[in-house]
């Protein structure tokens, strides 16, 4: 059972100066506020809010966004109000609840609630990054009380986390958030593959720990002799989803993936890192094409390490990954870092440090601007290769409206998924300004408007060659149905 007194004693561990004042008063506040309310796992509202403080203060954030996160859920479903919250905690903390407040009112469905969901995410983000780190540390804890959800409920929320919140994790860098929330996720959105991945993964560890011990202690040794100190060894597991993704690209043979279980040498300098790489190929022989220099080229996200794979003792595969305190703590926390309480550097930061952060915000920046541009900000979504939109394209109304299809739908799909009467009259169209085919194959980010024939009474049959949706199809084949009937009936007498 987590306590207040638990999340203080887990902040002064970090930062003995923290202000513990303001996070058992932000405590006090959402009791009183959400007393009476309780989760629906039956236990009071409040353990939901201290859970997402306890998240924050994993990250080793600073007070006022652990403040926030006890107050994330209070104006939304409390008397109490951001004026009060403001009042009393001042306008940052109020500042960071409002723009929680702002991303959790998502009235859409379907298709839509993504692009909303995905809009506000980026929107809140260019505003303010803390606001999604603590909109994380409260979906993190959500995940944790799935089984208590509605079936139907549960695999939603999971599968908006697992391709929403985890590819924006990634993108800030969040390594440890996203590997937890795709965990979390992959259970309820797809619980035969998540119960497959797992149950390979325990035998295939199980045989390896007594073994890996062995190498870790060798290893210890073997850097130890060359004169490496303060080098510390541990093993990794791998993420269950990210191995999952990994299974499926090698057709479902485990034999072919190498870092179930590696071994992470951390270091305190960047130069240790290749010295250590050194001595590690110069005991075992390295695998042809599997170094990765992610410290000299970090990955788009800024991750830094490096990777090699060698033939360890008996010939066994091993991964070895490499990096500073620094990278590691960057690699597990991304932006969120950036606020982090670090002792050593908590008043001058590393150049490095402060040229990452310099690039994420530089990221947001882009982001914020493609959100401006809806073409750009489709094209971006399918960078986050956001597999629910797979198979489907996102063309756009001369208004802005955003109309989902099938691929390969045409102008006449497109009228006849806005209005009946559009499609039966639709003449021509005009796609990106200009004079297009009815038949032409439309692509994401299209902009589309349909020409009107008014004297036209009805749908070309010959369009049944070509329309992709059903309804489209469904609507030209009653419209010739009727129109049959209605002649037929004008040519018996008294009918009408
Ligand atoms: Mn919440």
């Amino acid at each position: 059972m987590q306590t207040i007194d638990g999340l203080v004693k887990k902040i002064e561990a970090y930062d003995p100066n923290a202000d513990i004042g303001v996070i058992r008063a932000a405590y006090a506040f959402a009791d009183e506020a959400h007393s009476g309310q309780k989760r629906v796992t039956g236990e009071p509202y409040v353990t939901h809010s201290l859970a997402t403080a306890m998240n924050l203060a994993d990250m080793r954030l600073p007070t006022p966004i652990i403040a926030a996160g006890l107050l994330h859920d209070v104006p939304e479903d409390t008397k109490r109000t951001l004026a009060e919250i403001e009042e009393r905690f001042g306008a940052d903390v109020a500042g960071m609840v409002r723009g929680i407040t702002k991303l959790g009112k998502l009235r859409y469905r379907g298709i839509e609630r993504y692009l909303e969901n995905m809009r506000k995410m980026f929107l809140a983000m260019a505003e303010d990054v803390r606001t999604v780190i603590i909109k994380f540390a409260d979906r993190l804890h959500n995940l944790e009380t799935l089984e208590r959800l509605p079936p139907k409920k549960a695999y939603r929320v999971a599968l908006e986390s697992l391709e929403i919140f985890a590819p924006i994790a990634n993108r800030l860098g969040m390594g440890d958030v996203k590997g937890r929330i795709e965990d979390r996720s992959f259970k309820y959105v797809y619980p035969k593959e998540y119960a497959w991945t797992e149950s390979l993964e325990k035998t295939m560890c199980e045989g390896k720990k007594e073994y890996l011990e062995m190498v870790m202690d060798r290893t210890r040794n073997i850097l130890g002799a060359a004169g490496i100190r303060d080098a510390e060894v541990h093993g990794r597991t791998k993420h269950l989803y990210s191995l999952y993704r990994k299974l499926l690209k090698h057709e479902r043979d485990i034999a072919r993936i190498y870092d179930i279980m590696a071994i992470r040498v951390v270091v305190p300098t960047i130069a240790d890192c290749y010295a250590v790489l050194g001595v590690i190929h110069g005991t075992w022989t390295p695998l042809k094409g599997r170094i990765k220099d992610y410290i000299a080229q970090p990955k788009p996200n800024g991750y830094r390490s490096l990777h090699t794979t060698v033939f360890c003792d008996n010939g066994e595969i091993v991964e070895f990954q490499i990096r500073t305190h620094e990278m590691h703590l960057m690699n597990e926390f991304g932006i969120a870092s950036h606020w982090q309480y670090d002792e050593s550097k908590a008043k001058s930061k590393t150049a490095e440090r402060q040229a990452q952060e310099t690039k994420w915000m530089e990221q947001l920046t882009e982001l914020q601007r493609e959100i401006a541009d809806k073409q750009q900000y489709l094209h971006a979504l399918e960078e986050m290769k956001i597999d629910v939109f797979r198979d489907r394209i996102f063309v756009f109304t001369p208004k802005g409206d955003v109309i989902d299809l099938p691929e390969d739908s045409t102008p006449v799909d497109f009228a006849y998924s806005i209005h009946t009467d559009l499609g039966n009259r639709c003449a021509s169209a005009k796609v990106n300004d200009e004079m297009a085919p009815l038949d032409r194959t439309l692509k994401s980010g299209d902009m589309v408007e349909v020409v009107i024939d008014k004297s036209r009474k009805g749908p070309n049959p010959d369009w049944l060659k070509f329309v992709k949706t059903r309804h489209a199809r469904g609507r030209i084949r009653a419209f010739a149905k009727t129109n049959i009937r209605s002649w037929i009936k004008g040519l018996i007498p008294g009918g009408k």
